[in-house]
């Protein structure tokens, strides 16, 4: 069966936006795509400027959960990771599958149709295993399935709590599995559970260079290879972190990097070398991380705004690169190479941009208004491989996603729900 979206405007690629698309969309692809036509009654429409899906490429669904309560007493980096740990060791499966759906529905009502989630809360407190070894990877695979968005589960294996290998203690013991061979015994459990999906996809991560021990690290590798499947790793958390050196490494090897400019600010950890990065040969994506904000419009143009500060010079980098990051990029370094372009072939994921709101209006459909004025509360209209997510701003499967977030939220900190309303 052939449905058709007919789009006001849309962004074909490139800097220049085509005016009456109409999208042909057969098995959740796309199948034509016919420009300067006009609205016929029997397509679906989109008014605004559609844009491919935005793919957030590096998550933690629980820590939406801290969101506000870190900047207290000032907001320390104390402040921060304490709660985090609060958060961590109150998680359980029940409450991570409730809070996951209305943190990924929060995504997707901001146009986000694929997200990584980076993943390290596997076992129960003291890293006792759960009767499932993997209940907390099916709460955030049922979570995201529940909001409707596509997902990376990027298995994050994490042993140690420093580079010598100093063992984990306290909340870290439910991220660990002991060695990299057992953490791979249980991810390839949850791939052959998992099975082939259109939605699913079970990725790897090696937590961190002080997460994982030098010995450990070809065990999460191998795995990743093998299942020809995405491998992410935190890298560089501190600008001291990334080296010229590095960052040649990262070009020869071609290995993507993720920017969470919002995250790095509210953590104080300093600004990437982005042009650097841009100019290399990997992918260059976009991540909410701790969820201090969910807008990728925030976070591709927080890039820019970033680099205009550090080299104090306009100009550096292209909207259309930007939302390019936030879209084509990102679905390529989650295991989605058929979305995040509006291509004929591609997965039909559209996000309709209002272009008349009070951020947008007067600029006109182009790819600077979405990339410089946008926020994610002009997003309109979401359609996920063909199939309505987000309609006329509400969700369609998750339609009080603010209060069931309030809820899951009041639940995991253990606070009232006055208290979190
Ligand atoms: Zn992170």
């Amino acid at each position: 069966m052939t449905d058709t979206w007919w789009c006001e405007h849309a962004w074909l690629g490139g800097d220049s936006v085509a005016d009456g698309v109409l999208f042909s969309v057969s098995h959740g692809r796309i199948t034509a795509i016919d420009t300067d036509t006009t609205a016929h009654p029997d397509s679906n429409r989109l008014r605004g400027l559609v844009i491919p899906g935005l793919a957030n490429t590096h998550s933690h669904a629980f820590h939406r959960s801290l969101r506000a309560r870190t900047q207290r007493d000032r907001g320390s980096f104390w402040t921060w990771r304490d709660l985090m740990y609060r958060a961590a060791e109150r998680l359980n499966p029940d409450r991570y599958r409730r809070l996951a759906r209305a943190v990924y529905a929060e995504m997707a009502l901001a146009g986000i149709t694929s997200v990584g989630e980076f993943h390290y809360v596997h076992h129960d407190s003291g890293g006792a295993r759960y009767a499932e070894p993997n209940a907390m990877g099916h709460a955030v695979i049922d979570g995201a399935a529940g909001a409707g968005i596509r997902l990376t589960l990027l298995d994050a294996c994490y042993l140690s709590s420093g580079p010598d290998g100093a063992p984990l203690a306290g909340p870290q013991q439910r991220f660990g599995d002991g060695t990299g061979d057992r953490w791979a015994q249980r991810v390839e459990a949850l791939r052959q559970q998992v099975g082939t999906q259109p939605s699913v996809l079970v990725g790897a991560a090696l937590h961190s260079v002080r997460g994982v021990p030098v010995e450990h690290m070809p065990a999460v590798v191998e795995w990743a290879a093998t299942n020809g499947v995405p491998l992410h790793v935190h890298s560089s958390e501190q600008t001291r972190d990334l080296t010229a050196e590095d960052i040649a490494d990262l070009d020869r090897t071609a290995t993507g990097v993720c920017f969470c400019p919002p995250t790095e600010r509210d953590l104080g950890d300093g600004i990437g070398p982005a042009p650097a990065l841009l100019a290399g040969r990997g992918l260059f994506s976009l991540g909410s991380d701790s969820h201090a904000v969910i807008d990728l419009f925030e976070e591709a143009r927080a890039v820019e705004l970033n680099e205009r500060l550090a080299s104090r010079t306009r100009g550096v980098i292209a909207a259309d690169r930007l939302l390019r990051a936030a879209t084509y990029d990102g679905h390529r370094a989650l295991g989605w190479a058929g979305a995040g372009e509006l291509v004929v072939g591609a997965r039909a994921d559209f996000v309709a941009v209002q272009m008349d709101s009070i951020r947008t209006a007067g600029g006109g459909a182009t790819v600077e208004n979405v990339a410089f004025a946008a926020a994610a509360p002009d997003v309109t209209d979401v359609v996920v491989d063909g199939r309505a997510v987000v309609v006329d701003r509400n969700h369609v499967t998750v339609p009080d996603a603010e209060v069931e977030l309030a809820s899951a939220i009041a639940d995991l900190m253990n606070i009232s729900a006055e208290a979190a309303r």
